[in-house]
């Protein structure tokens, strides 16, 4: 039983995770705040990957990634004297953007600490939402320290990226997009950092497309979340991917704890590979991608075989690739 073991595991999560209910929850809190995203096939696409594959357009969100579904819906959900106190979290990104468009929306201070030498597409995002942006540390993990001490400060709430229910159950509703949309899809393969849009893809697919297998995909390069899901336990690795979306130097309890009962398979990819995938979303889908963005597609090549003449559905969780990466990715190929 999952509770049993949660209440044992030196990595049990502080919290439950959602249900379907909960999916359906968020999804009323977002309707009339966010437009569903595009779900399109390409078939110069499919000639590359080699199998049919509906495309997700998450990076057609308002921000530019999926995540924003789930900072809307924590942020609406938060009491409204909570809310005032404000919030601080941590990211490499996206997270961020997420958080200070929801803070924004909802009117609740915003604090976000990057990284130091953050992506300028994204620590810009963030400054024009309105947020506070503090660069600290080498990297996520030590964000985080400088994060939970401004929290503790100022007596916002802490948002981690990757342990809230909110945020997972708010992400899950691009799956309850997909599934209703393509109910009979042998795969879909999702990019995953904390973890937190694979949980929603589980939670979302044991309830409405239970045949459809969901399939993780991550950097080689930080495969914290892929190791901790085949090592049964949450586990530190190198984060050394170019892709921010997928980096985590750790895995994250909660998601983890969805993961380990429903996901199917979880495949690493190498940043080479990611690159690649990011020029076919360019030149065949006429779609910009970021690395993390093109990483289910990159997945999708690498499964294509299992699933002849199947469906697969990538989602393509984000656009904000930084200049550099875009001229990265159209140097060759
Ligand atoms: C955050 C992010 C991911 C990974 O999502 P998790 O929920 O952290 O696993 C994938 N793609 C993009 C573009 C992201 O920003």
């Amino acid at each position: 039983m999952t509770s049993a073991h949660a209440a044992t595991a030196p990595d049990a999560p502080r919290t439950a995770a959602p249900g379907i209910t909960d999916v359906l929850r968020a999804r009323r809190l977002l309707q009339g705040r966010l437009d569903p995203t595009p779900l399109r096939s390409y078939p110069a696409l499919d000639r590359r990957l080699g199998a049919r594959v509906l495309v997700k357009h998450e990076n057609l969100q308002p921000t530019g990634a999926f995540k924003v579904r789930g900072g809307l819906v924590l942020l609406s959900r938060m009491a409204e004297a909570e809310r005032a106190r404000g919030v601080v979290t941590y990211s490499t990104g996206n997270h961020a953007q997420s958080i200070a468009y929801a803070a924004r929306a909802t009117g609740a201070p915003c604090t976000v600490v990057v990284p130091e030498d953050p992506n300028p597409v994204k620590a810009e995002a963030v400054r024009a939402l309105g947020a506070d942006l503090v660069e600290a540390g080498s990297d996520l993990d030590r964000a985080r320290v400088r994060a939970e001490a401004l929290a503790a400060e100022r007596g916002a709430r802490l948002v981690s990226p990757g342990d809230e229910p909110d945020l997972i159950a708010g992400v899950a509703t691009a799956y309850l997009e997909l599934f209703t949309e393509a109910p009979d899809l042998d795969a879909v393969l999702v990019p995953v950092g904390g973890g937190s849009g694979a949980a929603g893809a589980c939670i979302a697919a044991a309830a409405l497309a239970p045949r459809c297998r969901v399939i993780g995909v991550q950097s080689e390069a930080s495969p914290a979340a892929h190791d901790s899901w085949r090592a049964g336990a949450c586990t530190a690795r190198p984060d050394r991917t170019r892709a921010e979306g997928l980096a985590t130097g750790r895995g994250f309890a909660l998601p983890q704890s969805v993961l380990r009962d429903r996901l199917d398979d979880f495949v690493l990819v190498g940043d080479e590979d990611i690159r690649r995938a990011q020029w076919w979303a360019m030149s065949e889908a006429g779609t910009v991608a970021e690395g993390a963005g093109a990483a289910a597609l990159a997945g999708a090549r690498a499964v294509a075989e299992r699933f002849p003449g199947g469906r697969i559905a990538v989602v393509c969780t984000g656009g904000n690739a930084s200049p550099e990466e875009l001229r990265r990715c159209t140097a060759s190929d």
